[in-house]
């Protein structure tokens, strides 16, 4: 089979072309787009203008292949400020979103036939860049406590696919989580590093959402636990934090030897990271605080309301995120959830993901991007109510 074969699109974008379908047929009718993971708030201003000015400074030619050194050097100082870690220069590279940093780290650590352990519900690709890069799936599902209302990651249940893989290589996990908001404690990291450690296995670690926290939860990078990268890559960037997801800027640090081999094999992809984004970002490192701040208590308001909402609805399962900004959650009726999302397209105009898109663990879930206006979210939530409270009644 050839790769291509092997490709199947994401049960995210087939809802969206649904949607993009009904809007072509029913010009009038008002959809309301949950699905795709990204806020409504745009770019602020202060970080576009840094962008103008950066394209009327002449940031429009080649760069080198691992970044710009002056962003490298804010991000140095970030992690300073921020988390009180020491990263170098040299273990960065810029990359055209997370997205790339995420293939590049897959394509420069799994060998075709080597096992890679991704933790699910997980977003859609971290599971096809281990799959691009020829790896042999494994997923471990996180466990959702219903008393303690949270997800958790089942350690043994990790170690257990870990000693059965044949070529095991590679941990994949994501935290704060899209779709499931589970916020890793501390200690649950320092035992994912330990138990990579004891099977000689590497750790990706995804902290695209580590600005994105609630009520008052801590998200210590774990590049804070020690010095020693040789076996563990961290993914993060400025779109979700900043509101910059057009502008394609991510990064990935890793060790120095690493970051080398991974830099030079984006020549071959995109050769670097847009320039004028590369500095618009110094700006929105020096400056973007604040507006942290702002977009998050926006996104604490539109959590609780969504969480409130939802857990009205009678048998409604609808775990509180403790980071990133998604809610996943069960309904009555969503146990094939790309039905479900279809017929609620269909129905109510309300675009949501199907939990199947996350892997196994995610069948008989949907999620829910609540970045959104509050006005807008709660008429969205109030079409869901009627959905099913439709179907309820058509059942009975
Ligand atoms: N990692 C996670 C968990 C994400 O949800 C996303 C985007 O949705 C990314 C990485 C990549 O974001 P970008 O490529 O826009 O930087």
């Amino acid at each position: 089979m050839s790769r291509l074969d092997d490709f199947q699109p994401s049960a995210i974008r087939h809802l969206h072309d649904l949607a993009q379908a009904l809007r072509a047929r029913e010009p009038n009718r008002r959809l309301i787009p949950l699905h795709f993971g990204e806020s409504d708030l745009g770019t602020p201003p202060f970080i576009v203008e840094a962008g103008c000015q950066a394209l009327r400074n002449g940031a429009v030619f080649y760069e080198d292949n691992g970044g710009r050194q002056d962003l490298k050097a804010a991000l140095v100082e970030h992690y300073a400020e921020r988390h009180g870690v020491r990263i170098e220069s040299d273990q960065i590279v810029l990359s055209c979103g997370g997205v790339q940093a995420i293939l590049l780290s897959m394509l420069g650590l799994v060998n075709p036939g080597d096992d890679v352990l991704v933790i699910t519900p997980a977003w859609p690709n971290l599971v096809e860049a281990a799959r691009l890069a020829g790896g042999t799936l494994h997923e471990v599902a996180l466990r959702y406590d219903e008393g303690d209302d949270r997800f958790e990651l089942d350690m043994d249940r990790l170690a257990d696919t870990l000693a059965r893989t044949q070529h095991p290589r590679l941990v994949v996990v994501n935290t704060p989580s899209n779709p499931t908001g589970w916020v890793a404690s501390d200690q649950a990291k320092n035992n994912l590093v330990a138990l990579c450690r004891q099977h000689g296995v590497h750790l990706l670690m995804d902290e695209m959402y580590d600005r994105i926290l609630f009520d008052g939860h801590v998200h210590r990078t774990v590049l804070a636990r020690d010095q020693d990268m040789s076996d563990v890559t961290v993914i993060n960037g400025f779109s979700k934090a900043y509101c910059m997801t057009g502008w394609r800027l991510g990064y990935l640090v890793t060790a120095p030897e690493r970051a080398v081999q991974l830099a030079r094999m984006q020549e071959f992809v995109t050769s670097h990271a847009p320039s004028m984004a590369q500095v618009a970002a110094i700006t929105a490192l020096h400056e973007g605080e604040a507006f942290i701040r702002e977009s998050l208590e926006r996104y604490t308001s539109a959590r609780d309301l969504a969480v409130r909402r939802l857990k009205q609805i009678a048998g409604a399962v609808v775990p509180t995120p403790r980071g990133a900004f998604y809610l996943f959650f069960r309904l009555p009726g969503s146990s094939d959830s790309i039905a479900f999302c279809r017929q609620l397209l269909e129905d109510s105009g309300v675009v949501l993901a199907p939990g199947a898109a996350f892997g196994r663990g995610g069948e008989g879930w949907v999620r829910l991007c609540f970045a959104t206006q509050l006005e807008q979210l709660d008429e969205a939530l109030e079409r869901v109510a009627d959905f099913v409270a439709g179907r309820s009644n058509d059942r009975s």
